[in-house]
């Protein structure tokens, strides 16, 4: 089950540093856009909390039985994670294989996109997509930004009535890292064994506690995200970023 990215929350320049210790994943080719219309705006005066996601968590993982679901929700000013981006989730049966999804708190079919809060949602959502197109090394265009209306199999109006795609496409575009120069989104990856030594692990420990299963690597049944084994140098490779979460949870 991918849902392993609830609970994280980002303002837009730390998405990007968040990024930047993280694998693009070859698959993904696309962001697709989508509103929640349900919450609306109204439904949800300071955003989304972290007990929104859950629920939202709980409504696709056990209600609807879902392996995974889209991969971010995007607020005034925040940038919320559920499944990761390495992960495929699920929001458009069309587009799930190959496109990151983006869920925008408000219902644009009745709530105005380019006034007030709305506004500010889809700035942030403009944001998120300019990183993410950055992080996967792809152009801004209508290829690469779909919205969920696009899929031929829905009906829905998705990310609603009043969202024009050419309008998406300039916010996008118009989007500036504020950290000057911007972060580079290249992650910098050490060999995992070394530095779990330099911990103090000895090398039983560390055939112990170290498991790979469904292409996942896992670290005392903690799931390293960034972890993957590198056939060229014959080691498991971890992001600089995330080397500081293992010093934390162990
Ligand atoms: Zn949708």
């Amino acid at each position: 089950m991918s849902f392993s990215n609830t609970g994280k929350v980002w303002t837009v320049s730390g998405f990007a540093q968040y990024l930047n210790g993280i694998k693009a994943p070859t698959w993904a080719k696309s962001v697709c856009l989508h509103h929640t219309a349900a919450p609306s705006l109204n439904q949800r005066p300071d955003g989304f909390l972290a007990k929104h996601l859950e629920n939202l968590k709980d409504y696709y993982s056990n209600q609807l039985g879902w392996r995974s679901a889209p991969h971010l929700f995007i607020d005034d000013d925040q940038v919320w994670g559920m499944t990761p981006l390495t992960v495929t989730g699920i929001h458009a049966s069309s587009f799930n294989r190959t496109a990151l999804g983006i869920e925008v708190l408000g219902d644009y079919d009745n709530e105005d996109p380019k006034k007030g809060r709305g506004f500010e949602c889809w700035k942030t959502a403009a944001a998120a997509t300019k990183i993410l197109l950055d992080w996967l090394k792809l152009p801004v265009n209508d290829k690469t930004v779909l919205f969920h209306r696009d899929d031929p199999r829905t009906t829905k109006t998705c990310p609603g009535t009043k969202v024009q795609k050419p309008w998406v496409i300039d916010l996008i575009k118009d989007f500036k890292y504020s950290s000057n120069p911007p972060p580079t989104l290249a992650p910098s990856f050490a060999p995992l064994a070394p530095i779990l030594k330099l911990k103090g692990y000895s090398d039983g420990d560390i055939k112990k506690g170290l498991k790979s299963a469904n292409g996942k690597i896992f670290w005392r049944e903690k799931w390293l995200e960034t972890a993957y084994y590198d056939k060229t140098a014959g080691a498991t490779m971890i992001s600089l970023a995330e080397i500081d979460s293992i010093q934390k949870s162990c």
